[in-house]
């Protein structure tokens, strides 16, 4: 699936014809899709079981990763089967399991060959290292973290974007836990963001007033945005202060932005593929009754985005 730099006719008949991956292009593939726990079955096949992790080729080639839950497991053993050594830089939104229990599992790390840069935001007075650290501590991981062999680099990613060639990272504030952020990705061929644990409303947090306006201007007219959208409607109510988002949440907030494309995120752990479906279908029926632009699709396991410059006309 491919899409445009902006909304519109032009970026619809752009998008039949798929790009060939490469210069010129910006690719997002979800390793794993799922919040809070894993989730293997026969229910979860096509959209996946897989915890958080988004891998983004830039326009350069170089590697981003979003996250690192259980579905950086799979992406390890598919670079590692690869000529090249790995150099990457992952991105953490933040600490809980989902997130980061898939690290250790990541075989990369244990090649001398391997380069990775992690950024992400000290926690209750823990630098990133210690934090990552933590979870591979005897009580927790057989290995120690002393053990991994690859060159890390670990960044703070408070009001410091990430810039490399014509590929700029930055990140915002989510409302979430303490210290959770979300990220932007601008590139030569378009945009995408990424904040898969967010409440957008309710719930007791230390955003300020003027969070949401900061937020809408932080994703202003992004070609992708996957965004936390873990409950339904009916479900949102009992859960609120949990940290997540509803759907139709996830979808305002997509198009008061001026998003071209919303990946839904973060599937609840109880959502089978069905549900997704029924939810998926629902929106979409819903925009097309008030003639939105906005593409909406629920974020699915190993299935390529590619994002591209729109040939000349
Ligand atoms: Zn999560
Ligand atoms: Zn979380």
């Amino acid at each position: 699936m491919t899409t445009g730099r902006r909304p519109g006719p032009a970026a619809e008949s752009a998008a039949a014809v798929e790009p060939p991956a490469g210069p010129g292009t910006l690719r997002l593939r979800c390793w794993g899709t799922r919040g809070s726990v894993p989730t293997p079955g026969p229910d979860t096949v096509r959209y996946g079981g897989n915890t958080p992790c988004v891998e983004v080729v830039d326009s350069a080639g170089e590697r981003l990763i979003f996250d690192a839950g259980s579905g950086i497991r799979v992406l390890g053993d598919l670079l590692g089967r690869q000529p090249e050594a790995v150099r990457a830089n992952l991105f953490l939104t933040h600490f809980h399991w989902d997130h980061i229990q898939g690290l250790p599992f990541f075989s990369p790390l244990y090649s001398e060959a391997t380069s990775l840069h992690i950024h992400g935001a000290p926690q209750d007075g823990l630098d990133i290292r210690t934090l990552i650290a933590g979870q591979m501590s005897s009580v927790y991981f057989p290995i120690p973290f002393s053990a991994l062999t690859a060159q890390l680099a670990f960044s703070d990613i408070e009001g410091q974007p990430y810039e490399r060639g014509g590929t700029r990272v930055t990140s915002h504030a989510a409302r979430h836990a303490d210290a959770t952020f979300g990220f932007r990705v601008d590139d030569a061929a378009g945009s995408l963001a990424y904040l898969p644990d967010n409440e957008l409303v309710g719930g007791t947090y230390a955003a300020g007033p003027d969070w949401y306006r900061s937020l809408l201007r932080f994703l202003d007219s992004v070609d992708v945005l996957v965004h936390d959208a873990m409950f339904t409607a009916a479900e949102y109510p009992s859960r609120e202060g949990w940290g997540h988002s509803s759907v139709a949440q996830a979808v305002r907030l997509a198009e008061e932005a001026g998003a071209c494309r919303l990946l839904l995120f973060h599937h609840s752990p109880d959502r089978s593929d069905t549900d997704l479906d029924r939810l998926v279908e629902d929106v979409r029926n819903e925009l097309a009754r008030r003639n939105s632009p906005l593409q909406v699709e629920a974020a699915a396991e190993q299935r390529e985005l590619v994002i591209a410059t729109p040939a000349p006309a």
